[in-house]
């Protein structure tokens, strides 16, 4: 058992700091300081708030000539506005279309400030919004695959062909830890553990940046991380609502990504729309200066989301007017105000700083953080992106690595006596609204916001849908939609015909194959009542269970859906998640036994609706009984474990041991084991190691956390040995002062079914 620190031993804590906080986080460059101050020096206080704005490219765009309209040409010119997002016309559009439209924007800035003009988007799971980008799966997908490489991939291909529209800024990866499953952005993050998205964040950051964020190269974009923070916790599941995370569970879980990406070099940071414990983050100065700039020593840049200075004062009560608005958040630590529509920002800016609310220093500041990122980008020396070619668009070489992320984020839930993989020549009756629609693949930021334009000939025509992928491996498919959804209307319209074609046809077939999960969705339209799936899409398969033939289940979906009811129903599942354009080969070479499942899932999938949890439950969440009268009976019951996931060949864990048994700050403790693969087929597989606290003085500590994890591949019969180099830091925890504590007593360490116990033998005070 730990022993319980005293009083005494408490005072005689060991401060042990692996990283002074004030080290920058990104080396500052002498040259594009000394250039930033010397155009600062020369800039009037219009042209420096002017800088500070950002504007919606549709205000700007004029249809006709694809040009600048001359609304954009005032912006740009009277108020200086030094910044452009999103998409011409809200949908995906030729990186020729970018490239004219960046063009006149540049010619206008260059002409009026000499400054360039910064322009972003949201360049999500690829270069999601030019026609012809290679879409990879979606983050939520990615972080199945458990493989920080292929979000590097990801990364990387989609930073080339975004450059390739000339724009060097994206409002990506998302680091929300998807805590609650109801929450309609779940999809867009890594999950709900702030290891995983930590690691596949930093590798999709250096993937798009490269690996020098003063010089980002003409083939690199800047990021964006977002949505600082606890966004993926809403207290009602509902999109920008409150969420209520305590500070020491903000610092110990919802930080974590954050800062390791901004100590990976990310450039620039947006903030969650919403508020924590009542205060919005966008007026939060301790969060905003006070964790992410000072405490992180970073001199990146803060970009608003969508209109939310505007919401402190409209929707958030928290401001007295818009003016006051923008003084909370300029002040708070703001740079960048998105402010889609309006350029009042400029004119109230001007006049908070006259009338000496907000003070000319912090301007500067911003100012600086902008300039200076306009400089890491290589604008100013290459503002027309015309240094470097991109005949790799759209490139094979791009397509196969999104094929591979796709294979490797697909999720086996369950195949109950190895109904999968299927014979070839199996007869196949496919079902289900899924199963011919390319949208659902994608998701939402797929060609438009909501991802409704995603069937369109223009956008996906080149692509498989499931039903003509299986057609391509399969002998014999028969499909018979059953239900379907509408691209124009509501996403969760479903237009359900007469199931009774379905059970005919199912006679005739060997297996049914039910394509069910979602449409898509993005943002407060994504917002659902009941996680149940619904109930049309439940009853095909109860019907179609009643034929007695086996059913495959195949889940594509952004968030996951109740099917406690059908599950039981099917002899697999298969959860695609939101795979992307190259979903459905990968899904038929899968369902034939071509390519092997490797993924795991990368959140708890809930049984029930009403017993939403996460993996790091605490231990009172799952207590049956108690002596006595009161009967405890406090159960987690989940559909699907966090990390759960299944391939056809078999992996055997054996003799996990530890250099040491015995540990304190600034150890390392070795930790090793040994993985075969005893089953009759190649395959990948994601090991996972985990810690569970057995005993804390301070704090009720989680069943477990994941400490770890890599993926490894082995072909059938071979063995090999697993090593993680565990630092002693990685098992503290943030106390109640908010300081990350080592506590001396035993912690269990678990790969799958092997463990042992360590002992740290002294409590420490860490700076981590
Ligand atoms: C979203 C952000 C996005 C921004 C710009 C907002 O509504 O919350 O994730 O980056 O719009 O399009």
């Amino acid at each position: 058992m730990k022993l319980k620190p005293t009083a005494l031993l408490c005072l005689a804590l060991a401060v042990f700091s692996c990283r002074p906080a004030t080290r920058p986080a990104i080396e500052s460059d002498r040259a594009i300081e000394k250039n930033v101050e010397k155009i600062l020096k020369g800039l009037t206080l219009e042209e420096k708030v002017g800088q500070m704005t950002q504007i919606t490219a549709t205000v700007i765009y004029d249809r006709k000539t694809g040009g600048v309209n001359a609304k954009g040409d005032s912006i740009l010119r009277i108020y200086k506005v030094g910044s452009i997002l999103n998409t011409m016309r809200d949908m995906a559009d030729s990186a020729s279309a970018y490239r004219k439209f960046i063009k006149e924007i540049q010619d206008i800035s260059l002409g009026t400030t000499g400054i360039p003009c910064l322009y972003g988007l949201d360049q999500i799971h690829g270069a999601s919004y030019t026609t012809g980008g290679t879409l990879f799966p979606q983050e939520i997908a990615l972080a199945a695959s458990f493989n920080p490489d292929l979000a590097f991939r990801m990364g990387e291909v989609a930073a080339y062909e975004t450059r390739a529209c000339n724009v060097p800024w994206v409002f990506t990866p998302t680091l929300d830890l998807s805590r609650t499953q109801l929450w309609p952005r779940l999809w867009e993050s890594y999950g709900e553990d702030p290891l995983v998205q930590s690691r596949m964040g930093v590798a999709e950051t250096l993937g798009f940046q490269g690996d020098d964020p003063n010089h980002i190269d003409g083939h690199h974009v800047g990021v964006s991380i977002k949505h600082y923070m606890a966004y993926g916790a809403p207290v009602s599941g509902q999109d920008r609502t409150p969420s209520s995370v305590s500070r020491r569970d903000l610092k110990e879980k919802y930080f974590a990504p954050f800062k390791a990406c901004i100590r990976a070099g990310a450039l620039t940071l947006m903030v969650n729309s919403s508020t924590n414990d009542g205060i919005p983050f966008h007026a939060n100065g301790e969060l905003l200066t006070g964790w992410a700039k000072e405490g992180l020593g970073w001199d990146g840049m803060i970009v608003t989301d969508w209109a939310d200075v505007d919401n402190l004062y409209s929707r958030d009560h928290f401001a007295s007017s818009d003016k006051d608005a923008i003084r909370l958040a300029v002040n708070a630590g703001i740079d960048l105000i998105m402010e889609p529509y309006s350029t009042h920002v400029c004119d109230d800016l001007v006049a908070l700083v006259r009338e000496g609310e907000v003070p000319m220093s912090r301007i500067d500041d911003a100012v600086r953080r902008i300039l200076r990122l306009k400089f890491r980008l290589g604008l100013f020396d290459d503002p027309y992106g015309e240094k470097c070619s991109f005949e790799k668009f759209g490139c094979d070489e791009f397509t196969a690595s999104a094929r591979e992320a796709a294979v490797e984020s697909e999720v086996l839930l369950k195949n109950e006596g190895s109904l999968l993989p299927l014979d070839r020549g199996s007869r196949i009756l496919l079902v289900g609204p899924n199963a011919d629609s390319k949208r659902v693949l994608g998701g939402g930021w797929n060609y438009s916001w909501q991802g409704n334009l995603a069937n369109e000939e223009r956008y996906t025509g080149r692509y498989n849908s499931i039903c003509g992928a299986l057609k391509e491996k399969f002998a014999s498919v028969t499909y018979v939609p059953c239900l379907s959804y509408s691209d124009k209307g509501n996403w969760q319209d479903e237009i359900r015909e007469d199931y009774s074609a379905a059970v005919r046809a199912a006679r005739s077939c060997d297996v049914i194959v039910a394509c069910i999960g979602e449409n898509t969705y993005c943002e407060t339209p994504g917002n659902i009542d009941d996680l149940s799936l619904s109930e049309n899409q439940r009853d095909l398969v109860k019907t179609l269970s009643a034929t007695g033939k086996p059913i495959v289940l195949i889940l594509s979906e952004g968030r996951p859906r109740v099917i406690n009811d059908i599950e039981p129903l099917a002899g697999a599942v298969v959860d695609i998640l939101l795979p992307g354009n190259y979903g459905s080969d990968a899904l038929a070479s899968l369902l034939c036994g071509e390519e092997n499942f490797s993924a795991r899932l990368p959140l708890t999938y809930p049984r029930h609706t009403g017993k939403l949890t996460t993996y790091d439950y605490r231990l009172s969440e799952n207590k049956a009984t108690m002596d006595g009268l009161y009967n405890y009976d406090a159960k987690i019951d989940v559909q699907w474990p966090f990390g759960h996931g299944l391939s056809y060949t078999e992996f055997r864990y054996s003799n996990l041991r530890v250099d040491r048994t015995e540990f304190k700050a600034g150890d390392t403790i070795e930790v090793s084991v040994d993985v075969s693969n005893v089953g009759g087929r190649d395959g990948k597989e994601s090991v996972l190691l985990f810690s569970s606290d057995l005993a804390s003085s301070s704090i009720t500590p989680e069943v477990r956390r994941l400490r770890d994890f890599t993926k490894i591949s082995l072909k059938a019969g071979e063995s090999t040995t697993v090593r993680f180099s565990l630092d002693a830091g990685a098992l503290a925890f943030v106390d109640r002062d908010l300081d990350w504590l080592l506590e001396k007593g035993e912690f269990r360490l678990s790969i799958a079914d092997q463990s042992v116990i360590v002992n740290c033998t002294q409590t420490s005070k860490l700076n981590l």
